[in-house]
């Protein structure tokens, strides 16, 4: 029989890997079939189809409805002919997951009979009959309603024979309730601002894209431990478990050789994402054991942002048949790496020039700065916003650790950059315009050994512990955690930058108005972003103390409090940047700040409840049970030795007295968590109850764990229920 552990230990040791099916055909042969693609569009649609969704796409121009059942009917054909029985409107509501509410193409056909039917209207609009989505007060349950409509930039898939089409979803009144509509509109707001500037040096310029390429990390356990563990279950984590003797000391995953099991894995779940037109580039071990990332090659933002939460639905479906969980959480194990989800962003213009990429010539570099400068102008600006952003409860657990970025925002820009921003800083108004006659690419050959090629260094260097970093041609935002959805983030840094983008040119204009050449103009606004933002600069040890007290001397606002953070979503500077640059409204600006508070304080609740149950059933009766056995003893030797029981049997003794403190300790903590609840669950005001958990029954969760975990040191391993972390770490 055995108990939980030990029949997940069993289920490991006899589970026979299966043989799965390996897809040899070239890639180039498969890829982007299950996506309606421009391809498969040029083939299904009339030309006038097909030319209004590449204007909708490239130009935003409004699709007739006309026309959309013309698309409508097109996609209809396709789906049905690759085996799609259903299509969904599929959504990202404030959750960080993505919703879809399916329906089969069939109609009755008068007479009898049926057939597959699908209009331009159910194409562009549906109405979900949703009234549960986290809305921030924006639906009541008396005004429902809510709309998702099609989002022709990114291209219906199909997954488990159901049509899936991207879509926004808004309230009856048009606000926002989900992460897709700000950051499309923030899209939106980068290309204009940065448009503008753009076509000073170049007519041509039309159309300004943020690029954004994720670099997703992950955990793998095998299924037969999650399921034995009901805190990975329910929070995604462990919520204790102590650590195991070898965990990443070493430093022997990173960049090793792929476990077989999970190599087996990565092959099912890209041939799946070739499928659907990702692609993929990097797979490699990452640096806590189990832990391994992805990086599909960069693309438009919004496709971008949609194909990671596409990967994070393929990667658990695949991952069920090869009997392996996929775990997003940021932190699910104290002690070792969290995982993050970097988002690589860069501007890119619609001729294909990278903005943020240095020039070869003086005129691009003075473009390349522009844009450069703006950026760090905005990041520093809204430091706390953005950080504020990718604060979650799951992220809290990893940012700041001594792996992750540090929970206070810097930009990292290496050393030749530092040392050119340094020298526009010094510059006079009279010799402006000299620098930007210099090319900033400076790189000199390496030479290695005679017969190993030359190779060439990057412009900057790297530094893991920035949450900030500018990487040569694009800025990393390294913060960001591994299970949202990253729109919330990238919503915000696009906003933050359009901002700037638009001060930018107002200055460069009133200085060109004031009789200065548009060089000089530049130059001169370039050298006061500097100056007013040099402070957000750091090129040190993001991990180290100090850097934590350096930054508060320089006015930095890091994250003390995850309420506090919140906040910060509905202050009056961020207020000012959403409502200029039309991204958010007040009202969807505090809707969505009554929603992370909402979901903090859910997330807390259910983490405090299984926690009190991880306790109280498993953990305590664990150790009165491993205690009797003790007692049992100690009562044999003594009837055995009534005269020298007591000094024989000292370890026992000690041990029922050290188990019986940490029993009592834990069933008191596990009670006044149990009422410190209570207190705040009677708070009205969301944002008071979520300071209320921050401050009263959050510190529980390590105190609770820290006791238990001592338990787990003492307690017989037989006897043990939960998997430990050596199972699940070095299982595969
Ligand atoms: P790292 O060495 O930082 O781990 P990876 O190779 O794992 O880098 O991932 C880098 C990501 O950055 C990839 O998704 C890549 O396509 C993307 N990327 C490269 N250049 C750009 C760019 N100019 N703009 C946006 N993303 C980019
Ligand atoms: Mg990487």
């Amino acid at each position: 029989m055995g108990n939980v552990r030990t029949r997940a230990l069993d289920e490991f040791a006899t589970h026979k890997a299966e043989r799965f099916f390996v897809e040899k055909r070239p890639v180039s042969e498969y890829f982007g079939q299950n996506v309606f693609d421009r391809e498969k569009m040029r083939r299904y649609l009339s030309a006038e189809a097909y030319q209004a969704v590449v204007d909708a796409v490239e130009k935003g121009e409004k699709i007739d409805r006309n026309i959309a059942d013309q698309i409508a009917s097109g996609m209809k054909s396709w789906a049905v002919q690759m085996g799609a029985t259903h299509y969904t409107h599929w959504f990202h509501p404030l959750t960080d997951a993505t919703a879809e509410k399916h329906e089969s193409f069939l109609d009755p056909m008068k007479g009898g009979g049926v057939f597959e039917n699908f209009k331009g209207s159910t194409l562009i609009q549906q109405e979900p009959d949703a009234s549960s989505f986290p809305n921030g007060g924006l639906r009541n349950t008396f005004e429902a309603r809510g709309y998702t409509a099609w989002d022709p930039g990114s291209p219906a898939f199909i997954i488990d024979q159901t049509l899936c089409i991207p879509t926004v979803f808004v309230a009856y009144t048009g606000e926002s309730l989900d992460q897709k509509t700000p950051h499309l509109k923030s899209i939106q707001a980068v290309d204009r601002a940065a448009t503008a500037i753009c076509r000073m040096f170049d007519k041509n310029v039309q159309r300004v894209i943020p690029m954004l390429g994720i670099e997703q990390e992950y955990f793998l356990v095998d299924e037969a431990f999650y399921r034995a563990r009901p805190d990975l279950m329910l929070c995604n984590r462990t919520l204790i478990g102590h650590t195991a003797a070898k965990d990443q000391q070493l430093e022997d995953h990173y960049f090793g050789a792929i476990p077989s099991r999970v190599m087996c894995f990565m092959k099912d779940f890209e041939t799946e994402a070739y499928k659907l037109g990702v692609q993929l580039k990097t797979r490699h071990n990452e640096v806590a054991p189990n832990q391994f990332e992805y990086a599909p090659v960069y693309g438009e933002a919004n496709l971008s942002a949609d194909q990671n939460l596409m990967m994070m639905i393929l990667m658990k479906k695949i991952a069920k048949k090869h009997r392996l969980k996929v775990i997003f959480h940021e932190k699910p194990f104290a002690g070792v790496n969290g995982s993050g989800k970097h988002c690589n962003w860069s501007l890119v213009t619609n001729t294909g020039v990278n903005l943020l990429s240095p020039g070869r010539t003086p005129r691009t570099n003075l473009q390349f700065l522009s844009f450069f400068v703006s950026v760090i102008r905005g990041v520093y600006e809204h430091h706390h916003l953005l950080m504020s952003s990718v604060v979650s409860l799951s992220n809290m657990y990893r940012l700041g650790g001594n792996e992750a970025p540090p929970a206070v925002m810097s930009i990292f820009v290496g050393a030749t950059l530092t040392h050119l921003l340094e020298s526009i800083e010094k510059l006079t108004s009279e010799n402006l315009t000299s620098i930007s006659d210099k090319e900033v690419k400076v790189r000199s050959k390496l030479h290695i050994v005679n017969q190993i090629p030359e190779i060439l260094p990057d412009n900057t260097d790297r530094n893991r512990t920035s949450p900030f970093a500018f990487t040569g041609n694009r800025f990393e935002f390294r913060a960001v955690g591994s299970s949202c959805n990253v729109a919330s983030s990238l919503f915000i840094l696009n906003g933050v930058v359009a901002q700037q983008l638009v001060r930018f040119k107002k200055m460069v204009d009133e200085n060109m108005e004031a009789g200065m050449s548009q060089d000089k103009a530049m130059m001169k606004v370039i050298r006061q972003f500097i100056v007013e933002s040099k402070n957000i600069l750091f090129e040190g040890n993001g991990y180290s103390a100090q850097w934590q007290q350096e930054a508060a001397r320089r006015g930095l606002k890091g994250i003390s409090s995850v309420p506090e953070a919140f906040d910060e979503y509905i202050s009056p500077g961020s207020l000012k940047m959403f409502q200029e640059q039309e991204i958010l409204t007040r009202r969807e600006a505090e809707a969505r700040h009554e929603v992370l508070n909402e979901t903090y304080v859910k997330k807390l609740q259910i983490e405090a409840r299984v926690l009190g149950d991880l306790t109280t059933n498993h953990v305590i009766p664990t150790a009165l049970s491993f205690q009797n056995t003790i007692i049992n003893n100690v009562k044999g030797i003594k009837e055995l030795f009534p005269e020298e029981y007591k000094e024989m049997c000292s370890t026992q003794l000690n041990l029922i007295r050290k188990i019986s403190g940490y029993v009592n300790r834990l069933h008191q903590d596990v009670h006044d968590m149990v009422e410190a609840r209570k207190v705040a669950n009677k708070i009205e005001d969301i944002g008071e109850k979520a300071a209320e958990y921050y401050k009263n029954i959050f510190p529980y969760m390590e105190k609770i764990r820290t006791i238990a975990d001592k338990l787990e040191m003492v307690i017989d391993d037989e006897l043990w229920p939960l998997p430990k972390y050596r199972e699940l770490l070095f299982f595969r």
